[in-house]
């Protein structure tokens, strides 16, 4: 029931326009990567979607429900941020935990959430481990289940594995799609990276400029680029 809408969406920073709007349909369970270069407008379109940015016209619908204004607690999503953002003075399963404690949500079935992501994640039996005891690649786990447990509509990934070094990067790749495959919960998914859209998504949007130059999936892309943007774009190297 995620169905995500895009429709006509635009942004402004004061006079400057970054986004000039946007369209933008995810059927409910689908894989979508926002792809384009740096400073094309990918987080901002994501962080209107997630609530953390003002839109300054045209519609957000999660699930049918116009969110425009909604706060971010209201939207049934969880985002995963680049730079994982754990809490250093907490264990494994608090950073995993915080959110529902915040929710107030009763203490045995947050734990039976936790414990669930942890066991999806691996994370087993590191749950009283703190974060700079951690792998890169275990926090972007951590990080990954502290969205989990929320049990939301729609995951938010902004650029989540831009951190990690090239081996792990493509381990994670396939950890998440994996993780998608497993719970099938909408996912929209910001990268600069071509290759990471290529490999992961069921449909991709290619972005230049505050626009969208084509959507489509992987292979429709490659077969079929709508113009030289996106042709040059899809055929460079990493
Ligand atoms: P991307 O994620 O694709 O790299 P962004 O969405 O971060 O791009 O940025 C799109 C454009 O909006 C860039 O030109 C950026 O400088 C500008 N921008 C982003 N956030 C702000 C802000 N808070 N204030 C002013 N300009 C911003
Ligand atoms: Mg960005």
């Amino acid at each position: 029931m995620a169905n995500v809408q895009f429709a006509n969406i635009r942004k402004s920073f004061g006079a400057h326009p970054v986004i000039k709007g946007v369209d933008i349909d995810i059927a409910d369970g689908e894989f979508v990567i926002l792809v384009g270069p740096s400073g094309c407008g990918k987080s901002t379109l994501l962080r209107m979607l997630a609530g953390l940015e003002n839109i300054s016209g045209g519609e957000i619908k999660i699930g049918g429900r116009i969110v425009n204004t909604l706060p971010p607690k209201d939207r049934d999503i969880a985002m995963v941020f680049q730079n994982y953002a754990l809490y250093p003075h907490m264990t494994v399963e608090q950073n995993m935990g915080f959110s529902l404690m915040l929710n107030k949500a009763p203490k045995a079935e947050a734990e039976k959430r936790v414990k669930y992501a942890a066991g999806i994640l691996g994370l087993d039996k590191l749950l009283d481990r703190y974060p700079r005891q951690l792998s890169g690649g275990q926090r972007q786990r951590v990080a990954m289940g502290r969205a989990i447990v929320r049990d939301p509509e729609v995951f938010l990934f902004d650029e989540p594995l831009s951190n990690l070094d090239a081996k792990l990067r493509v381990a994670m790749r396939a950890e998440i799609k994996e993780l998608h495959l497993r719970l099938k919960t909408t996912t929209v998914y910001v990268t600069h990276d071509q290759i990471e859209a290529m490999t992961m998504a069921d449909k991709i949007v290619v972005m230049h400029d505050g626009i969208v130059e084509q959507i489509g999936t992987p292979l429709e892309l490659y077969d079929r680029p709508a113009n030289l943007f996106v042709g040059g774009f899809i055929g460079s190297p990493a």
